[in-house]
C-alpha cells in the first residue's frame, strides 16, 4: 500500500480523499490555490502546499505545478478527484512518466471514453446497447447525413465526439434543417474542442438519466456496484441522485450491469467508472462513460456499504478487489442533495463569507462538506459546497431522514439551494418516483418567482 498520496483537487471531493486516506493509514497531502489557503482540508493536513493563485488555469489544472507538489513531498499515487484533471489522459499519461501512479485508469482507456464516437464503438463492440444512430463519426456528404437521418428517424441529436459538461450537441426535428446543423455543431466542436467530428443519435423525448457504477482491479476483476438515478437536472447539471432508481425491473439492471462488466473486462479497464443510460420505455441506451469517481458516489457507497474512493486506492496500488459481484448487496435506499452556493430559485452564485454553519445528523445521515462557521466561498469555482446523503430502509423512509436533514441544516451569509430541496422532497411527481430529465425544468418553470 502507498504512504502517501498527493490530492490534486478541492472542496468537498478533496476532503473525501482525505478522509479515505486516514482510514488506511495513508499521508495525504494537499494542494491548494491561494483562495483554498483556508479550506478545512488544509487545516486538518499534515501536509499542503500551495499550488499557484485562484484561477483553475494556473492551480488545479497547472500539470507542472501539480507534479512538482508531489516531486517535493515525496507522494507516491496521485487521486485526480473529478472535474479539473480527473479525465485528462495527458495528465494521466504525464503522472505516470513521472514516476507515480496515476488514481484512476490507463491513459489508453481515458482516451478511449474521452473521445464519444470510440467509447461508443467500444460499447458496441461489448455488446452494451447504445442509442440507435450514425456509425461513428458523420461524413460531409449531405446526402449520406440525410440518409443516415431517415434511416434513425427525426428528431436526431448531433453530438460532438469531444463533447463534454452538456455542451456540444444540437437537436434537429425536421431534413430541412438537418445538413446546417450539422455544419454548425463542427464549427462550434472545433472551437470548443479542438476536434470537429460529430456523430449522430435518435433525440429520445423523454428518457430517465440512470447510471451503473463500476470497480475494476488490475488483475481482470470487475463488479458493478447497482445504479443511481440521476434525472433531476437543470441544464444538464445534476442537482440531486437516488440509488436504486425506483421502478426499474430489477432482472434488466442486472443484465445491464454484467454487460458493463464484460465491457470494462474487455478495454482492461481499472478504477472506479459510471457508464450513464439514458432509460425510456424499459430500454437502456449508454450515452457515455467518466472515468473517474463522481459527486454522486456517495449513495452508492450508502446502499452497498462498499468505500469506493478507498477501493479506487487499494486497486491501484494493485491489491484486488476485496469482494466478488455475488457479495454485493443493495440495501435500502439512499438520496443525495448537492447544496450549491447559489441563489435557490434564479440560480445566480452566492460566493462569499458563511456567517453560520450548521450541519443537519441523526441515524442514516451523511455531510460531504468542507465548509464551516467563517469559511469564505471563493467566487472562482463550481458552486457545489456540500452534499446532504440521507439512507433509509425504504424511499420513504429515505425521504422522510432527508426532510428532515434538510430542516435541521443552517446556512447563513450565502444564498443556498437547500429551499429547493425542501420543496423538491414533499413534491407530489418526486415522491412517486420515476420523473425523467425535464421535470425539474418543467418544474421550475411552473413555480416561477
Ligand atoms: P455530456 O458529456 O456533455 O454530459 P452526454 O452525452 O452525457 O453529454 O449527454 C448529456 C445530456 O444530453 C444527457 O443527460 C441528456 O439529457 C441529453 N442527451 C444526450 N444524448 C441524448 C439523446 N440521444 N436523446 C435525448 N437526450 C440526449
Amino acid at each position: 500500500m502507498f504512504k502517501k498520496i498527493l490530492v490534486a483537487n478541492r472542496g468537498e471531493i478533496a476532503l473525501r480523499i482525505q478522509r479515505a486516506c486516514r482510514e488506511l493509514g495513508i499521508k495525504a497531502v494537499m494542494v491548494y490555490s491561494e483562495a483554498d489557503r483556508d479550506a478545512k482540508y488544509v487545516k486538518l493536513a499534515e501536509e499542503a502546499v500551495c499550488i499557484g493563485p485562484a484561477p483553475s488555469a494556473l492551480s488545479y489544472l497547472n500539470m507542472p505545478a501539480i507534479i512538482s507538489a508531489a516531486e517535493v513531498t515525496d507522494s507516491e499515487a496521485i487521486h485526480p478527484g473529478y472535474g479539473f484533471l480527473s479525465e485528462n489522459a495527458d495528465f494521466a499519461e504525464r503522472v505516470e512518466k513521472s514516476g507515480f501512479q496515476f488514481i484512476g485508469p490507463t491513459p489508453e482507456s481515458i482516451r478511449i471514453m474521452g473521445d464519444k464516437v470510440s467509447a461508443k464503438q467500444a460499447m458496441i463492440r461489448a455488446g452494451v446497447p447504445c442509442v440507435p444512430g450514425s456509425e461513428g463519426e458523420l461524413p460531409d456528404d449531405p446526402v449520406q447525413i440525410r440518409r443516415i437521418a431517415k434511416a434513425v428517424g427525426y428528431p436526431v441529436i448531433i453530438k460532438a465526439a469531444g463533447g463534454g459538461g452538456g455542451r456540444g450537441m444540437r437537436v434537429v426535428h425536421t431534413e430541412a434543417a438537418l445538413v446546417n446543423a450539422v455544419a454548425m455543431t463542427k464549427a462550434e466542436a472545433g472551437a470548443a474542442f479542438g476536434n470537429p467530428a460529430v456523430y449522430m443519435e435518435k433525440f429520445l423525448q423523454n428518457p430517465r438519466h440512470i447510471e451503473i457504477q463500476i470497480l475494476a482491479d488490475k488483475h481482470k476483476n470487475a463488479v458493478y456496484l447497482g445504479e443511481r438515478d440521476c434525472s433531476m437536472q437543470r441544464r444538464h447539471q445534476k442537482i440531486l441522485e437516488e440509488a436504486p432508481a425506483p421502478g426499474i425491473n430489477r432482472k434488466l439492471i442486472e443484465r445491464v450491469g454484467e454487460r458493463c462488466v464484460a465491457a470494462c473486462k474487455k478495454i482492461g479497464y481499472r478504477g472506479a467508472g459510471t457508464f450513464e443510460f439514458l432509460y425510456e420505455d424499459g430500454e437502456f441506451y449508454f450515452i457515455e462513460m467518466n472515468t473517474r469517481v463522481q459527486v454522486e458516489h456517495p449513495v452508492t457507497e450508502m446502499v452497498t456499504g462498499i468505500d469506493i474512493v478507498k477501493t479506487q486506492i487499494m486497486v491501484a496500488a494493485g491489491e484486488k478487489l476485496p469482494f466478488t459481484q455475488r457479495q454485493i448487496e443493495v440495501r435500502g435506499h439512499a438520496i443525495e442533495c448537492r447544496v450549491n452556493a447559489e441563489d435557490p430559485y434564479k440560480f445566480i452564485p452566492s460566493p462569499g463569507r458563511v456567517t453560520m454553519w450548521h450541519a443537519p445528523g441523526g441515524p442514516g445521515v451523511r455531510v460531504d462538506s468542507h465548509i464551516y462557521t467563517n469559511y469564505f466561498v471563493p467566487p472562482n469555482y463550481d458552486s457545489m459546497v456540500g452534499k446532504i446523503i440521507v439512507h433509509g430502509d425504504t424511499r420513504e423512509q429515505a425521504m422522510a431522514r432527508m426532510r428532515t436533514a434538510l430542516a435541521e441544516t443552517v446556512v447563513e451569509g450565502i444564498n443556498t439551494n437547500i429551499p429547493l430541496h425542501r420543496e423538491l422532497m414533499v413534491d407530489a411527481k418526486f415522491m412517486d418516483g420515476g420523473t425523467n430529465i425535464h421535470y425539474l425544468e418543467q418544474w421550475l418553470e411552473h413555480h416561477k418567482r
